[in-house]
Formats: C-alpha cells, sequence, structure tokens
C-alpha cells in the first residue's frame, strides 16, 4: 500500500483510508471488527470516525474495540463540533466544548492519544483564535498529535493558517471536504488553498456513497440493502444526471480494462493535495476490493478525456 505524508506533516498515512460513519448504524460491533481487521491486514492504516457518527459515539467506541491490540498500527482520525445533545454547549468550536469532547472521544476510543482530530464543521459564532489555542493545549498536552478541519472554505483555510502564523499555535494539517469524480466543488477554492498552506486534503463520499463502485445502472433494479437503494440520499445522490455520468464513466473505463472503482479511487488519488481516499465499506469485500483500486495511473491524455465526458 502506498503511503503519503498528509499535508507538510510528518504524519504518513495510506493513500487508501477507511471512513468509519457506517459503524454502529449499517454496521453492528461484530461486522465493525472484520472490516477493521481487513482494512489493517491490508495496509489500510488512516481510520476516519466522529463523535457524532453512529449515534451515541458508536462509531468511536467500536473503532476503539476493534482496535484492541492494534492501535499502535494504526493513525486514528476523529472530529468534534457536530451536535452531541441539544445543549448549545454540546457542540461547536468553544474551548469549553472542545476540552470536554476531547475527553469523550478518547474514552470511547479506548486511547489515550488521538493522531488527527478534525473541526468537523467552522463555527462562524466562536473565533477561530480560541478554537485554535484549544487545539494547540491539547497537542501540548500530548492528547492530540496533529489537528485538521473539515467543510472549511478557502478563506477560512487562509484565516487559520495565518492564526496559526501569527499566534505560534499548531498549523490544521487536513481538510476534509466533499470530493468526487461527480462533486469537484473543492477544486477552484478549496484545493488551491491546500496546496499553498500545505494541507493534505481527505476526500470525503470518494465513492458518491457507491455510485461510483458501477453497482447502480440504468434501467436496472437497485441492489438490495445497499445505501442507495431507498431513502433521500438515494434521490439526491441517483439523479438522472449523476446517472448518466457514471454509465459514460463506467463504458469508458471498461473500454480500457478497469473498473468504475479503480477510477473513482486513482482519479481522486491523482489530484492535487489529495493524500488518503477515505471510502467507507460495508462488508469485508469491499475492503479488499477498494484497497486494490488506487493502481491506475492515468496519463495526461486520459485525464483530458475525462474532463471532456464531465463537462
Ligand atoms: P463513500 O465512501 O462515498 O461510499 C461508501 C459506501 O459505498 C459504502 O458504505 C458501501 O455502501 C459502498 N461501497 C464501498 N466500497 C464498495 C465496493 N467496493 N463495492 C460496492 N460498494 C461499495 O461514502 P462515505 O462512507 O459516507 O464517505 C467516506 C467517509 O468520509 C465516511 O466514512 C466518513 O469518514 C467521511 N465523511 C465525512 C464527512 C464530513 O463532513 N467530514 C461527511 C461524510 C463522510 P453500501 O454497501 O451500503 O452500498
Amino acid at each position: 500500500m502506498e503511503t503519503r505524508y498528509l499535508g507538510e506533516s510528518g504524519l504518513e498515512v495510506s493513500v487508501i483510508g477507511l471512513g468509519c460513519n457506517n459503524f454502529g448504524g449499517r454496521l453492528d460491533e461484530s461486522r465493525t471488527e472484520s472490516v477493521v481487521s481487513a482494512a489493517i491486514d491490508s495496509g489500510i492504516t488512516l481510520f476516519d470516525t466522529a463523535d457524532i457518527y453512529g449515534g451515541d459515539g458508536r462509531s468511536e467506541i467500536f473503532l476503539g474495540k476493534a482496535l484492541t491490540g492494534r492501535r499502535d498500527e494504526v493513525v486514528i482520525a476523529t472530529k468534534f463540533a457536530g451536535p452531541m445533545g441539544d445543549l448549545p454547549m454540546q457542540k461547536g468550536g468553544s474551548r469549553r466544548y472542545i476540552l470536554n469532547a476531547v475527553e469523550d472521544s478518547l474514552r470511547r476510543l479506548g486511547t489515550d492519544y488521538i493522531d488527527l482530530y478534525q473541526m468537523h464543521f467552522p463555527d462562524l459564532n466562536t473565533p477561530l483564535d480560541e478554537t485554535m489555542r484549544a487545539l494547540d493545549d491539547l497537542v501540548r498536552d500530548g492528547k492530540v498529535r496533529y489537528i485538521g478541519h473539515s467543510n472549511f472554505t478557502g478563506w477560512m483555510i487562509a484565516h487559520a493558517h495565518h492564526l496559526a502564523r501569527e499566534h505560534s499555535l499548531t498549523p490544521f494539517i487536513s481538510a476534509q471536504n466533499h470530493y468526487h469524480l461527480l462533486n469537484r466543488e473543492v477544486e477552484p477554492d478549496v484545493q488551491p488553498a491546500c496546496t499553498k498552506f500545505g494541507l493534505g486534503i481527505l476526500p470525503y463520499f470518494p465513492l458518491a456513497s457507491g455510485l461510483l463502485t458501477g453497482k447502480y445502472r440504468k434501467g436496472q433494479p437497485r441492489p438490495e440493502g445497499a445505501r442507495l437503494t431507498s431513502g433521500p440520499m438515494a434521490d439526491r445522490m441517483l439523479t438522472d444526471q449523476n446517472m448518466d455520468k457514471a454509465e459514460l464513466l463506467l463504458d469508458w473505463s471498461e473500454s480500457r480494462g478497469h473498473s468504475l472503482l479503480e477510477l473513482a479511487f486513482s482519479w481522486l488519488a491523482q489530484q492535487p493535495a489529495v493524500a488518503s481516499v477515505i471510502a467507507g465499506a460495508t462488508s469485508v469485500e469491499q475492503v479488499e476490493a477498494n484497497v486494490d483500486a488506487a493502481n491506475w495511473i492515468l496519463t495526461s491524455e486520459e485525464l483530458t478525456e475525462i474532463e471532456d465526458m464531465l463537462r
């Protein structure tokens, strides 16, 4: 498994990571354990979870249990800022909240340090330097090794960079944003900011929730029990436009001897600043397919053809 440095840091992560938002929701404790073991055995080192995944912190709890005895082999990335209760102080980026939230995540994960602690969403009501000072304290205390953010825009990334420089605070090293072949909104804004300020991108929803695996086909019944088989997310993702583009990309990949899954991973892994593609998986078979899917080195001609198809 190829590894990459996360932004301008010394933290090396596998180019394929594992998104853990199915843990505690679609996956119970024992299936979580199988998926995590298969991921580690296949060379995945980066596990991305969040306090809010799975409800009541269950994704962190299940991940922590599944990592028993293997903590030293992995990089744990988790997140704070999403609502963990109904009270106003149970979310966001205030010092008060962060200092409590980190203790809760450490306890649920069963570890005494978090490798990458990410701010899940921007909090425009809290001064960013308050958030960054609290995070800096966690790094100095040894509870957190590195910090990242998620869903920030380009100006927020620049603002954070300058605050870190001005006040000698720990800088963010990663940006987690929505990014895949069918959603490229990071490209004009977030991606150049990451390149300029030395952050690694961790694209989320890299498989468009499964649409880019090739299992949803136009005019064919949807696979049983899959994420986009029914529900509001299915309506949002499986639009005619997205289905048409996925069909085009699938035919194009297959005509070159590759799968749509390989295209989805390999294309993302070749984009500027991308450090690790953190796809979710609901089975051992999916993990095994995913770890082999980023090996297609797309030529510049192929990349241009993709641009033309998606235009
Ligand atoms: P995703 O990676 O785009 O899609 C994952 C889903 O696709 C799996 O749960 C599985 O669902 C299906 N799948 C995966 N591999 C497959 C394969 N080889 N063959 C067939 N189907 C396959 O979406 P995601 O898991 O939601 O996103 C990845 C990670 O990003 C999350 O786990 C989370 O860590 C992170 N995330 C972050 C944010 C944020 O705001 N920071 C938001 C969303 C997600 P089925 O088996 O059910 O079809």
